[in-house]
C-alpha cells in the first residue's frame, strides 16, 4: 500500500447502473449535483436491459375497470417519456431509438364478459382505439381472426439504445466497482465507501448514497444489517424466439385474467433475423418450469392464440429472471416507483422503480426528498474518480446472449473484406481482359 487514502467527495453517490441508478444520476447531475454511478457488471444488466421496453401507461392494470390512483400516476408516463424523447423533457433521450409508437390489446375468440365490460369502460375513452378489420396489423390480418383489437398510443422503446444514451449523458461519472477491493464503513450513522485501486485507498463521501441496484439492493441492505426497506422478488422465465417472420408486434393478448395471457416485443437481432420476445402469464406461470416445458407451454399458446404465425423453422430459448420490488402485504404487486430512507443510517436512501416506465417518477421522489432535506450542491473537492476507476460496459440484450453469432464479428467483417476484395480483383481481371481482346 503506497500513500495515505485520498478523500473523495461527493454530493451523491449512486450504486448500481439499471435504468433507475442511471435516469437518478441524470437528473442529479442536471441539478449540479457532485455525482458518481457505481455498477458493478455493465450498464442495464438483470431487469433493465430484460425487460420488454414498453412505456406504457398502465392501461393492462386497469382489467378491473377501475383507475386506481396508482393507474393515474402511470398513466403521465409516456406523455413525460414522449417530451424526453423529443429533447424538451428533463432528461434529453434523443438518442434513445422508439420500436414503436403503440402497442396493441387483443383478445381471444371467446371473449369473456368481464373484458367485453373492460373494453366497454367509459375509463377508457380517449386512452385506447378500437381498430377497424382493415386497419390491422400483418401479425393479426388473418380471416380466422375474431377477438377485439384496441391500439394504445404507449411507445416501445430500444432498450439497449436507452442504457447508452443515458450513460452518455453522465459518461465521466459512471465507474466499475470492484467489491473484492471496496468496502462500507458506518461512522457516527453516516455511511462511507472505500475503494482499494492500483495499490490507492479512495474514501468516498457522499451527502447521500442511493441504492439502486435492483436485486442487488437486498445483498447490499443484508450486508449492512439493515432490515428496512426489505425487497420481494417475483420470478419470471421469458422466451425468446428467434425466426425470419418478417413482421414486428408489439402487444397484449388478454385473457381471462388480469395480466395479460401473452405480452409480446420484436427486437432485430440481425440484418437477417428477428427476436419475439415472450412475457405476461406465461413468463410467471413459466417461472418455476425447466426451460423445455415452458418452450412446450409457449409453443401451445402461441398455436393457439396466432395459430396462422408460422414457427416451426424458428429457434426457442428462455431466460430466468426475477423482478425485484419493495416488500407489500402478501406479497401484492407495487404499484408506484419506491424510494425511502434506510434504517438507521442517515445518508442512505434506497430506490425500486418496480417499472421501467415509472423512472422518472422515481427520479422526482428522489429529488423531493433531497429538497426536504435541504441538500444543495455543495461539494468542491478537486479529487475525482475519472481516470482512476475503470468505466463499465454497456450489457448485451438478452437475445444477443442466448443467439450469439455462429462467428465471432470481427472474423466475420475479415471475411467479407476478402470476399469483396476478390470481387473486386476479379471484375478488374475481367476489364483487363476485354481490353485485351479488342483489336
Ligand atoms: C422480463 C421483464 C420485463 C419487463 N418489462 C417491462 C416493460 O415492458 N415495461 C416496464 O415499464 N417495466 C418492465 N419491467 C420492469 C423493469 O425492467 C424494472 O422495473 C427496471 O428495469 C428496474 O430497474 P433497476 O435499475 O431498479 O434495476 P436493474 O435493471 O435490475 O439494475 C440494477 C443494476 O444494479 C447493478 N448492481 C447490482 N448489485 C450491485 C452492486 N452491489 N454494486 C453495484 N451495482 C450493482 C446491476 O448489475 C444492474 O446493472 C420488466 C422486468 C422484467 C424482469
Amino acid at each position: 500500500m503506497s500513500s495515505s487514502p485520498i478523500r473523495i467527495d461527493l454530493d451523491i453517490a449512486v450504486i448500481g447502473g439499471g435504468v433507475a441508478g442511471l435516469w437518478v444520476a441524470n437528473r442529479l447531475k442536471k441539478q449540479g449535483f457532485k455525482i458518481a454511478l457505481f455498477e458493478h457488471k455493465a450498464l442495464g444488466s438483470d431487469q433493465t436491459m430484460a425487460s420488454q421496453g414498453m412505456i406504457h401507461g398502465g392501461m393492462k392494470y386497469t382489467l378491473s375497470g377501475m383507475l386506481t390512483g396508482a393507474s393515474e400516476t402511470i398513466a403521465d408516463m409516456p406523455q413525460y417519456w414522449r417530451a424526453c424523447l423529443c429533447g424538451d423533457g428533463d432528461v434529453d433521450l434523443r438518442n434513445t431509438r422508439l420500436l414503436s409508437d403503440h402497442f396493441y390489446l387483443w383478445s381471444g375468440n371467446s371473449i369473456s364478459a368481464k373484458l367485453s365490460s373492460f373494453f366497454a369502460s367509459t375509463a377508457l375513452n380517449g386512452r385506447i382505439d378500437p381498430v377497424p378489420d382493415d386497419r390491422r396489423p400483418p401479425v393479426l390480418r388473418h380471416a380466422d381472426f375474431g377477438g377485439n383489437l384496441y391500439k394504445l398510443v404507449d411507445i416501445v422503446l430500444d432498450v439497449h439504445s436507452l442504457v447508452t444514451n443515458l450513460a452518455h449523458n453522465i459518461e465521466n461519472q459512471c465507474f466499475l466497482i470492484d467489491w473484492t477491493h471496496s468496502s462500507w464503513q458506518i461512522n457516527s450513522g453516516q455511511l462511507q465507501l472505500t475503494i482499494e485501486q492500483d495499490g490507492q485507498i479512495y474514501e468516498v463521501h457522499a451527502q447521500r448514497f442511493i441504492f439502486c441496484a435492483g436485486k442487488g439492493n437486498g445483498d447490499l441492505l443484508d450486508e449492512l444489517g439493515i432490515n428496512k426497506p426489505a425487497m420481494q422478488l417475483r420470478p419470471l422465465q421469458q422466451v425468446m424466439i428467434r425466426h425470419h417472420y418478417p413482421y414486428s408486434f408489439y402487444g397484449h393478448c388478454l385473457g381471462g385474467e388480469t395480466t395479460p395471457r401473452l405480452t409480446v416485443s420484436s427486437h432485430r437481432l440481425n440484418s437477417t433475423d428477428y427476436v419475439w420476445y415472450l412475457g405476461g402469464s406465461l413468463a410467471e406461470k413459466g417461472a418455476h418450469m425447466t426451460p423445455e416445458a415452458l418452450i412446450e407451454f409457449a409453443q401451445a399458446e402461441l398455436a393457439d392464440i396466432l395459430p396462422w404465425v408460422d414457427m416451426a423453422s424458428a429457434e426457442w430459448k428462455t431466460l430466468p429472471i426475477e423482478r425485484a420490488e419493495p416488500l407489500q402485504p402478501n406479497f401484492l404487486r407495487p404499484e408506484n416507483a419506491f424510494v425511502d430512507r434506510a434504517q438507521g443510517i442517515a445518508n442512505l436512501l434506497v430506490a425500486w422503480p418496480t417499472k421501467l416506465t415509472l423512472a422518472p417518477n422515481l427520479a422526482n421522489q428522489i429529488l423531493d426528498l433531497i429538497k426536504d432535506d435541504q441538500l444543495l450542491p455543495i461539494s468542491e473537492s478537486k479529487n475525482n474518480l475519472y481516470g482512476i476507476l475503470p468505466i463499465p460496459p454497456i450489457a448485451p440484450t438478452p437475445w444477443e446472449t442466448a443467439f450469439p453469432p455462429a462467428i465471432d464479428p470481427v472474423v466475420a467483417v475479415s471475411y467479407k473484406l476478402q470476399e469483396e476484395l476478390s470481387e473486386a480483383y476479379d471484375e478488374g481481371e475481367e476489364e483487363d481482359k476485354k481490353e485485351e481482346e479488342q483489336p
